[in-house]
């Protein structure tokens, strides 16, 4: 039984992507203080599962000692899991991505994404980004190609169309996602997405 993983801040859209995915319905407005654990979710064939882990970074109402563990747990699901973890989706918002990697970008301090990004990397889970909220980017290249900066992907953003997928969950565009997903578990010998 493999998995897809699905990552992010609270707040990015991960819920409505879930949606989008399986065709559950979710109650985005028990996010983020309900979703601390993973849930499991089939898509599109049985032996195969999509993760819901819970959203990490700022959380309105939730204390910083509570967020630390909320990611630490993450982090070792995603460890614990990394041999059946076909792909790791990791999801922003387009809309402030730049503006919060930036923010937090410092020398003692790597912005939660960017950091992700690697770890997924570093365990051997092909990460994909999930660009949500593309719907209110204006600069699409421009945002794209920032990003890949970001992460230490040479832009432009185009020759990484495996790894950047820039998509609206609410509005239903989620191909550029569903199709680099597909791509790696080719890859992994998975075609039954
Ligand atoms: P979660 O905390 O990551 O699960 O985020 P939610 O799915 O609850 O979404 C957070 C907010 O972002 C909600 O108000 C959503 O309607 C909104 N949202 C989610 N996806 C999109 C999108 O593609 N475009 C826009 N404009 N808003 C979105």
């Amino acid at each position: 039984d493999t998995e897809v993983v699905l990552v992010g801040r609270s707040n990015v859209g991960k819920s409505t992507l879930m949606r989008e995915l399986t065709g559950h319905t979710f109650d985005t407005g028990q996010r983020p203080g309900v979703t601390r654990k993973p849930n499991h979710y089939d898509w599109a064939s049985e032996d195969f599962v999509i993760t819901d882990l819970p959203g990490f970074g700022f959380m309105k109402g939730v204390p910083e000692d509570v967020r630390e563990q909320i990611k630490t747990d993450v982090v070792r699901y995603v460890e614990d899991n990394a041999e059946k973890i076909l792909v790791g989706i990791l999801v922003v918002d387009g809309k402030s991505v730049i503006d919060i990697i930036d923010r937090h970008s410092g020398d003692e301090e790597i912005p939660h994404d960017v950091e992700m990004f690697h770890f997924l990397r570093d365990v051997g889970i092909p990460p994909v980004v999930a660009v949500n909220k593309m719907d209110k980017v204006d600069d699409r290249e421009q945002r794209l190609n920032d990003l890949c900066d970001r992460l230490g992907l040479y832009p432009p953003w185009k020759q990484w169309q495996e790894t950047i997928a820039p998509i609206s969950a609410k509005r239903g565009n989620i191909d550029a996602l569903t199709e680099a997903v597909r791509h790696h578990l080719h890859e992994a010998g998975r075609d039954d997405l």
